[in-house]
């Protein structure tokens, strides 16, 4: 059982909810792993504080031109759909931190001129903290492809067991890629005008996609009922309200976890908790 914990926006309490929702199951003695697919600036550790015990580079193929092969047919340049190679008269240039690893210059080259060299865009580390199994995946500092680290981070979880990844936020691209396959999506908002904008775009993503979503409103007493209307609207699923609480924001500023340290703040949680088990049974009797 895969469940992605999304947001149209940052900001919404999704990693504080992710970490809550993972580290309550796991307390259950339900098998659980928390993935932090957020790889430009994953923060579900602070929280967690794992220990990391493997560590992996993820890396791209980006062509090398070997020039006394090339013969300046130009074919590598027409191919590249994202401006990486620059063919001039003299030699072709490869600009690194453009490339998508696609590997279409190399085929079409008809002098086998192209080489790949892996370049290094991230890193993918697993370990746990406590029962609860961690992976987390970190963009390379000055880096702009999240979904290969995604991707590599997505090929680092279990099989078994309940998966609960903290997706990045927005509706680009690492986001499709984070939800992508998994069966159910969480959507964090805040009744806000700025939530509901955010959250009807994170929804037509969602749909797309062919997903289903609940929505879980977070500081649910404050701002203005746009949202829960939109909701209704759409037949969309509020599993979830959590009211503004000074005690969890004081958690979060000293990085503490609130379903650790809050009174009351996990038993808000068991519904959502349950409601991720009751759907790990159903997916195990298909
Ligand atoms: S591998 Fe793809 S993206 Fe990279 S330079 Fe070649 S064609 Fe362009
Ligand atoms: S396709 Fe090969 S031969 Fe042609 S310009 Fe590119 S590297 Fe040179």
């Amino acid at each position: 059982m895969k469940v992605a914990i999304a947001s149209g926006k940052g900001g919404t309490g999704k990693t504080t909810l992710a970490t809550g929702l993972a580290h309550l199951l796991a307390a259950k003695d339900h098998l659980t792993t928390y993935v932090d697919c957020d790889v430009e600036e994953p923060n579900g550790h602070i929280f967690l504080r794992p220990g990391i015990e493997r560590s992996e580079d993820v890396s791209i193929p980006v062509p090398a031109i070997d020039q006394e092969l090339c013969t300046n047919c130009g074919r590598c340049c027409e191919i590249c759909r994202f401006n990486a190679l620059a063919c001039l008269p003299e030699k072709v240039m490869v600009f690194p931190s453009l490339c998508h690893g696609c590997g279409g210059c190399t085929l079409v080259c008809p002098e086998g001129a192209i080489t790949e060299v892996p370049r290094v865009v991230g890193v993918v580390e697993r370990g746990s903290a406590g029962e609860l199994g961690f992976v987390q995946g970190r963009l390379a500092v000055g880096e702009a492809m999240a979904t290969p680290v995604i991707r590599a981070v997505k090929k680092a979880i279990p099989t078994e067991g309940v998966v609960i990844l903290d997706a990045p936020p927005g509706t680009s691209c690492p986001v499709v890629e984070t939800i992508r396959g998994v069966d159910w999506v969480v959507m964090v908002t805040e009744p806000t005008p700025f939530g509901l904008n955010d959250l009807k775009l994170a929804v037509g993503a969602v749909r797309k996609l062919g997903l289903t979503t609940s929505i879980v409103i977070n500081r649910s007493d404050v701002g203005n009922s746009g949202v829960e209307d939109y909701c209704r609207e759409e037949g969309l699923d509020v599993i979830l309200k959590i009211p503004h609480s000074r005690s969890v924001a004081e958690a979060y500023a000293r990085g503490e976890m609130p379903v650790v340290t809050v009174p009351g703040y996990a038993d808000m949680l068991e519904t959502l908790a349950g409601a991720v088990l009751t759907r790990t049974r159903e997916a195990e009797k298909r």
